[in-house]
């Protein structure tokens, strides 16, 4: 007997490094009109690199003081940023305090009582006052961001104290898969992001993307997804994070970035790319489609 068609196109996606998980997603998968990509870990390798390390005035502490207790604030947490943080605080041989009451805020950032002092580490909307991003934290922030750095904020006892630079760097593939899937929506895909509009949209001219949806938490890329939805739309949303898997959820079709993906997102998901290539995504709904069409 021959395979029922989705069920053959489930099998070569799997070979192509997609697990779809149904005949149903593979159906819907053939009916995308739209893909949105997350930023950090989808369209970007999800390796930052700490690039820089900016005491503010006034702060006590000296670069390695802050790192250390950024790094021991950020252990517990399985975000790339922090991974980031981590490594770096290792490669200067730093020993990292234990960290009390851990607590992580997905698209926001992390706290932890270290030495006893209340540190949080996280994006500079979701930290800081009103009064700080009118001083000097707002023009380091500003400076980082027009170098392409995603800035981090850096709290003791909620008193800014420094900001940490990072950068991801693009997927060597991000641009010819942005552009496969261009080509067979016929539009270019969205990219969600709980980075700033800066980084993001600079990140964006590089792979041809012009809707760029920045600064959103979890709940904002859902309500993304559902008024582009509403437009008519059938989404597939591609992510990595644990900020993401109620956009992949929400979306027609969910597609989680296997390999450094978090688990939620890979439980969340439609499908797992289990290949560590962004190619994958124009691949598969290709294949989709045809399955369609000798369906119907
Ligand atoms: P993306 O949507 O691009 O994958 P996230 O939603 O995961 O990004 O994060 C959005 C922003 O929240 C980050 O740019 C950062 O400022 C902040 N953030 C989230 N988690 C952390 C963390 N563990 N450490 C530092 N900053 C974080
Ligand atoms: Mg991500």
């Amino acid at each position: 007997a021959t395979m029922p068609p989705l069920l053959a196109a489930i099998a070569t996606a799997g070979r192509h490094g997609v697990l779809v998980k149904s005949a149903v997603v593979m159906e819907q998968l053939g009916t995308t009109t739209r893909v949105a990509f997350d930023k950090t870990g989808t369209l970007t390798r999800g390796v930052p690199e700490l690039t820089e390390i900016r005491p503010l005035s006034g702060s006590p502490f000296t670069e390695d003081q802050i790192l250390r207790l950024a790094a021991a604030a950020e252990h517990g947490s399985e975000h790339p940023l922090a991974a980031a943080v981590v490594r770096a605080a290792r490669r200067r041989h730093l020993s990292l305090p234990a960290a009390d009451e851990f607590s992580a805020r997905p698209g926001q950032g992390v706290s932890a009582l270290v030495d006893g002092q209340f540190v949080q580490v996280g994006s500079p909307p979701a930290l800081l006052g009103t009064d700080d991003l009118a001083t000097q934290v707002a023009a380091v922030v500003e400076e980082l961001q027009q170098r392409g750095n995603t800035a981090v904020v850096v709290l003791c006892e909620r008193n800014p104290v420094a900001v940490l630079g990072l950068i991801d760097q693009l997927r060597p593939e991000a641009v010819v898969a942005v552009s496969a899937v261009t080509g067979l929506t016929g539009a270019a895909p969205v990219l969600l992001t709980g980075d700033n509009a800066a980084t993001a949209g600079q990140l964006a001219g590089h792979v041809a993307i012009t809707d760029v949806r920045a600064g959103l938490l979890p709940e904002d890329k859902v309500a993304a997804i559902r008024g582009l939805e509403r437009d008519g739309e059938r989404m597939t949303v591609v992510g990595d994070g644990v900020n993401d898997a109620p956009a992949l959820a929400a979306a027609h079709v969910g597609i989680a970035m296997g390999g450094a993906g978090s688990d939620l997102a890979l439980q969340t998901a439609d499908a797992v790319v289990v290949r560590d290539d962004l190619n994958t995504i124009p691949t598969v709904i290709a294949l989709a489609r045809r399955a369609r069409r000798i369906v119907l």
